[in-house]
């Protein structure tokens, strides 16, 4: 069985960045269903010697006829229910939202691995943000960088114990 991944997370954090990074741009639309499946993208992911289905959660900022919040809670469900792990991104820079606790409530309820990546955490900026996020409840948030590269071993190392 093929590892299935998902970046969720709120828009702007750098899910996109991170999904680039790992599937080269192999990725496609995955089809236009409205309200749901087009905001994904589905790409085959590589990471050191690990191979997987990689979804992102795409396109939130473009769309008006729903709100942002019911179509998050719908994508973090969607994550929940098809990823064998779920990648949780927030921007340490920002620090904790209300929005990014939406995320975390939904994945802390459901019964599959997250990581929480605090991106953007390259340089000193984003240290408060990091220690904000494990009030999160999911775990040890990674210091993350999807720009530099920075964290993909910890994400290995998840996978790696997943697959
Ligand atoms: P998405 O909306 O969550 O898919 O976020 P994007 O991948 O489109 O990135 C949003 C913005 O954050 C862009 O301007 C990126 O260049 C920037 N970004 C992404 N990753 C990083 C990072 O690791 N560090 C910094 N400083 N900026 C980043
Ligand atoms: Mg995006």
């Amino acid at each position: 069985m093929t590892l299935t991944v998902a970046i969720v997370g709120r828009p702007n954090v750098g899910k996109s960045t991170l999904f680039n990074r790992l599937t080269g741009r192999r990725s496609a639309l995955v089809d236009d269903t409205p309200g749901v499946t087009r905001d994904r993208r589905e790409g085959e992911g590589k990471l050191f010697d690990l191979t997987f289905r990689l979804f992102d959660t795409a396109g939130l900022e473009d769309v008006d006829d729903d709100s942002l919040e019911a179509r998050m809670r719908r994508q973090s469900e969607i994550a929940i229910e098809e990823a064998d792990v779920v990648l949780m991104m927030l921007d340490a820079r920002a620090g904790v939202t209300a929005t990014d606790e939406i995320f975390a409530d939904k994945l802390r309820r459901g019964d599959k691995p997250v990581l929480v990546l605090a991106n953007k955490c390259e340089g000193q900026a984003g240290a408060a943000g990091l220690a904000e996020a494990f009030t999160l409840g999911l775990g040890d948030p990674v210091a993350f960088s999807a720009e530099h590269g920075i964290g993909l071993e910890e994400v290995h190392e998840l996978l790696s114990e997943v697959a």
